[in-house]
């Protein structure tokens, strides 16, 4: 269809009727990307500061994984895990490079791949610690929807309908070192943090929190599980968060950016939680050469064109306006993160309505709840994006301030 042609249906209307009520969606039909930039179907652009949620780490349409995906499609779309495939050795070769020559297990999404390492600390637990099972996370955390990730979720809104949740989920105070010695038990197993926590609203770890996580692991033979969905993948300017703060972790989940917008996930361990055998897990899709193949292009195009010192850089310069913005304006404050992986505080409820505003504009944000705005930008930002967006950022809230004093 054309761009007309897409135009002449009534989207939003037929959504209602054939999509199930999961979403609370913009009235924007999105249709086309380039770069940093997305089109709607009446053809108005948008700098895109959302990306998919921190997923189209490389843009919209990258040639790297455009190519990739059409020349995969025409080898090899989907074969049996039961036979090996090029694309998913390559992957996982690629991100052993990058982790100190940890293994992979690919699935299809950031909650599978948190799945597999829940799993796989509870083999460990039957295997090296008397049984125990229970996995601590963090309070504010986000782990995903199935319903073990989301008993590992630490925040009520995601649980309180789903009861009974599975046993053996804690949650504790996240950046709080005594609070999880003192809910460490016998039954501990492991412990399942974000060093960014992403869906809580850009919160980042403390250096020496994350370090004594790993003490503590190490002196009470526990597994140390860092959630890279959100924030692995060269966001925070290291190709893992925990980079960030030099405590290495047992078992790595990822998602999200991992094949720049084609779905996949991964959970990656190391030798002393190396410990799957066959039969013991296992997925139709996960690894798909299609998927693995977009990974490659994803992974190998973040390193050959500097990306990650790019968000590093670009993060700073973006960080920089977003300061400047929160001490002009008194409804705005609190601005953090690491990287691309921003967020500032927002007084009064009103991020919806800034998020709202700055669509109008022709810049996509998000927001977490009435009081967070969050950016989770494609890492190859250059800085004239930023300067538009902060111009349109700007003028965004401007109008909400003379808005709100009307
Ligand atoms: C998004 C997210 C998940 C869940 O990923 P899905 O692909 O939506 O299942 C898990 N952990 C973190 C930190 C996330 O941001």
């Amino acid at each position: 269809m054309t761009t007309t042609e897409t135009n002449k249906r009534n989207w939003v209307a037929l959504e209602q009727q054939y999509y199930q009520g999961t979403f609370k969606r913009y009235p924007v039909t999105l249709v086309r990307g380039e770069g940093a930039r997305v089109w709607d179907s009446d053809g108005k652009v948008y700098l895109d500061f959302v990306a998919g949620i921190a997923v189209n780490v490389l843009g919209h349409c990258h040639p790297a994984i455009v190519e990739a995906v059409q020349h995969q499609v025409t080898q090899l779309v989907h074969v049996s895990n039961l036979y090996y495939n090029t694309r998913q050795i390559e992957l996982a070769e690629l991100l052993a490079g990058r982790s100190d020559g940890m293994r992979s297990f690919f699935s299809n999404s950031g909650a599978e791949a948190n799945e597999g390492a829940i799993k796989l600390a509870r083999k460990f637990g039957r295997m090296h610690r008397n049984g125990a099972y229970e996995i601590i996370s963090m309070q504010n955390s986000f782990h995903g929807r199935t319903m073990a990730t989301t008993a590992a979720t630490g925040q009520a809104s995601y649980q309180a309908t789903w009861a009974p949740l599975p046993d053996g989920f804690k949650q504790v105070p996240f950046n709080d070192l005594e609070a999880l010695k003192e809910a460490t038990s016998a039954k501990t197993v492991a412990i399942l943090v974000e060093p960014v926590q992403g869906e809580g609203g850009i919160w980042p770890a403390s250096t020496e929190y994350m370090q004594g996580l790993r003490k503590w692991c190490d002196e009470q033979n526990l597994v140390l599980i860092s959630d890279e969905v959100q924030a692995g993948m060269g966001r925070t300017g290291k190709f893992f968060s925990w980079e960030n703060f030099g405590a290495r972790p047992d078992i790595i989940t990822m998602a999200k950016g991992l094949a720049g917008g084609i779905p996949i996930g991964a959970m990656l361990t190391g030798p002393r939680t190396d410990l799957f055998t066959p039969g013991d897990h296992g997925t139709t899709f996960g690894g798909n050469p299609i998927a693995c193949a977009a990974g490659v292009a994803t992974v190998s195009t973040i390193i050959e064109q500097n990306l990650l010192e790019n968000a590093a850089q670009m993060g700073d310069y973006w960080g920089g306006k977003l300061t400047a913005l929160s001490e002009k304006y008194a409804f705005i404050d609190s601005p953090r993160g690491l990287g691309l992986m921003r967020a500032v505080n927002v007084k009064n409820d009103m991020a919806p309505v800034i998020v709202q505003k700055a669509l109008e504009h022709g810049l996509l944000l998000n927001n977490i709840g009435g009081k967070t705005l969050r950016m989770i930008p494609p890492l190859i930002l250059t800085t004239a994006d930023i300067d538009e967006a902060a111009g349109l950022l700007d003028q965004t809230l401007a109008e909400v301030a003379e808005q709100a004093n009307a």
